[in-house]
């Protein structure tokens, strides 16, 4: 089941969420635009509408101006034929006459029809009609005159008309013409009203749809980008929380191998278990560099390289060095430190043919004591985290090692004498149930061989004490150097020894018990300027089976055996098997 987690850094969850609202706004803004353009479409159909309706009533005008004007001038050339008969009589202006009669008539007609539409019109068509009809009268009186009365009479009647003004027909036709006049400019008024108004409105409907798709695009862009941005701002929390988590990772598992590597360490019985232990896991830990760890003897005068890892590591690793040829050691911390790239090369790493590259010794510290040091180089700056992980590790080995250390002097001190560094009594007395136990499984020999240094006593008087125990320290080593591996020396108490020997019958116990008694009357020990006077030794010898199957039934027979030794003159090795053969010719002989 996964945890709920906790918004990435960087990541902006309103900008996220307002851009799905980025559709419906645009929409908006382009149906806005939309309505803007069908209403500017919808203003320019009905102008258009109009300006035909303006064209059709002007033509309208026109129309009615040209009749009004051809009525006039039918009207002047019928009063013109009308006279022109009056004067002359000519049947040519009759006919003349009465065709422009009939087309002042007709003009009339059209006039009447052209006007129907407009009621002042109609009536002034009507005064016109009456103003038409009253000049006709006077006509028609010329020519009924003519054909009446004679030239005379219709002369009269030419010169009556002539004085006669016509000035009412040309009053109403002008004030039909005015009024037509008038109604063009309010056409032509309006239609260019409405023009403007057609064009502010294209310009303000145009500008507007123009800007709202404008600010669409711009708000699309611009919540693209956001989008982009926070989509980037997304990929990088997301990189970034890959990272840290990869970073934890690596620092859960760093922790895990140190913490192992430091409960295997606490768990090793011995330096080599515990080196083997750090060869594993080390090399792991730092993997992105070379090192090795090298240790400080115990007489504390050369560090010598145990393990080593990487590239360089050989080179690190296989030196020899004095302590003060590193300066981790000489100062008793990190070398070079923190930040600090001035600082020399380890006199030790630039022996060892590292120069060119990047360094770092740390001092393995324990209560003040320096026990070795742990040597890292690469060819780039080590990092701050491999510095840290590298000083982490340091100090649990320099832990480990201590506790080694600690250990194998309190378990020294437990089983060695510290004036011979056999080993003692006890460490006997507990070694020897298990040595006879392997005896037997394995069927073979186990001798046990005692030593009790002749008058060692007198020896004492005469040298001192401290002769004796030196010639106490030179017999041990002679007892030790004349051991294989898995025998065992030991210093029973006093100036008495006991050697063990494993896989060994009684006459091979008994050679080699001849063989360090005449060592020990040749030993030549040195004390002070000079050397002190030879000593010998006695020595019993008892093997496992034929003379004991328990250690104390061993120790005893090997004492006995001594016992008799001392009794045959000392610096003799006394077998069990002649306490056996003593038993039977001295029965009243016997017991250590
Ligand atoms: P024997 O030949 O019968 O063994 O005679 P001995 O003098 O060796 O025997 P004894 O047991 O009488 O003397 C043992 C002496 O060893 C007594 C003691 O002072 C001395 N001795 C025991 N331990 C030490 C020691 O650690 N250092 C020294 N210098 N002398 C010791
Ligand atoms: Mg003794
Ligand atoms: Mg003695």
């Amino acid at each position: 089941m996964r945890e709920p987690q906790a918004p990435l850094p960087g990541m902006n969850l309103n900008r996220v969420s307002r851009s799905t609202g980025l559709p419906r706004r645009v929409l908006a803004m382009a149906a806005v635009a939309l309505l803007l353009i069908v209403a500017l479409a919808a203003a320019v159909f009905q102008t258009a509408q109009r300006y035909r309706s303006d064209e059709k009533w002007t033509l309208h005008s026109y129309q009615v101006r040209e009749q009004v004007l051809q009525l006039v001038n039918h009207l002047h050339l019928a009063e013109m034929e009308a006279r022109s008969y009056g004067l002359t009589g000519r049947e040519i202006s009759f006919r003349q006459y009465g065709q422009a009669i009939r087309a002042v008539d007709d003009s009339t007609g059209q006039l009447a029809t052209l006007v129907s539409d407009n009621p002042q019109q109609v009536a002034a068509v009507g005064q016109l009609r009456d103003a038409i009809a009253a000049r006709r009268e006077q006509f028609e009186a010329i020519l009924n005159n003519y054909r009446l009365q004679g030239a005379s009479a219709a002369h009269a009647e030419v010169v009556a008309l002539v004085s006669q003004s016509t000035r009412p027909v040309d009053d109403v036709a002008n004030r039909i013409l005015a009024r037509e006049a008038d109604l063009l400019r309010t056409r032509e008024a309006a239609s260019a009203r409405n023009g403007r108004t057609v064009a502010l409105s294209a310009a303000v409907a145009l500008g507007g749809s123009l800007a709202l798709l404008l600010a669409a695009f711009f708000t699309v862009g611009l919540e693209q980008h956001r989008r982009r941005r926070s989509e980037r701002a997304l990929e990088q929390s997301t990189v970034d929380l890959q990272a840290a988590l990869q970073e934890a990772n690596r620092s859960s598992e760093t922790l895990r191998r140190l913490s192992t590597l430091a409960e295997l360490l606490q768990n090793c019985r011995d330096l080599d278990e515990a080196i083997n232990v750090i060869e594993r896991a080390l090399p792991p830990l730092l993997s992105d560099v070379s090192g090795a760890l090298a240790l400080v003897n115990a007489s504390r005068n050369i560090v010598e390289g145990r393990m080593h890892w990487g590239v360089r590591g050989s080179d690190l690793g296989g030196a020899i060095f004095a302590p003060d040829d590193c300066w981790a050691l000489r100062r008793s911390q990190p070398h070079p430190g923190d930040g600090d790239h001035a600082a020399p090369i380890c006199p030790h790493l630039t022996q060892a043919g590292v120069t060119a590259d990047h360094t770092l010794c740390l001092p393995l510290n324990s209560q003040g004591q320096v026990l070795g040091v742990l040597s890292l180089c690469a060819a780039a700056v080590i990092a701050t985290d491999t510095r840290r992980l590298a000083a982490t590790a340091a100090d649990q080995l320099a832990l480990a090692l201590a506790n080694l250390q600690l250990q194998a002097s309190l378990r020294t001190q437990s089983i060695r004498d510290p004036l011979t560094n056999l080993f003692n009594r006890r460490y006997l007395e507990a070694s020897l149930p298990r040595e006879l136990l392997r005896a037997e499984r394995r069927k073979g020999g186990l001798s046990v061989l005692m030593f009790d240094l002749d008058h060692f006593k007198r020896y004492n008087d005469t040298q001192g004490h401290d002769a004796g125990d030196a010639l106490l320290g030179a017999f041990g080593a002679l007892l030790a150097q004349s051991c294989r591996g898995e025998d065992m020396p030991c210093r029973f108490g006093g100036e008495e020894f006991t050697l063990i020997l494993t896989d060994a019958d009684h006459a091979q116990a008994r050679e080699r018990a001849e063989a360090i008694r005449k060592a020990t009357a040749e030993l030549v020990v040195r004390y002070r300027a000079g050397t002190l006077p030879p000593a010998t030794v006695s020595i019993g010898v008892a093997t496992y089976p034929e003379h004991g199957a328990t250690p104390e039934a061993l120790l005893r027979m090997a004492d006995q055996a001594l016992y008799r030794a001392k009794q045959l003159g000392r610096n003799v090795v006394g077998s069990a098997n002649d306490l056996a053969r003593a038993a039977h010719t001295q029965p009243a002989q016997g017991g250590a």
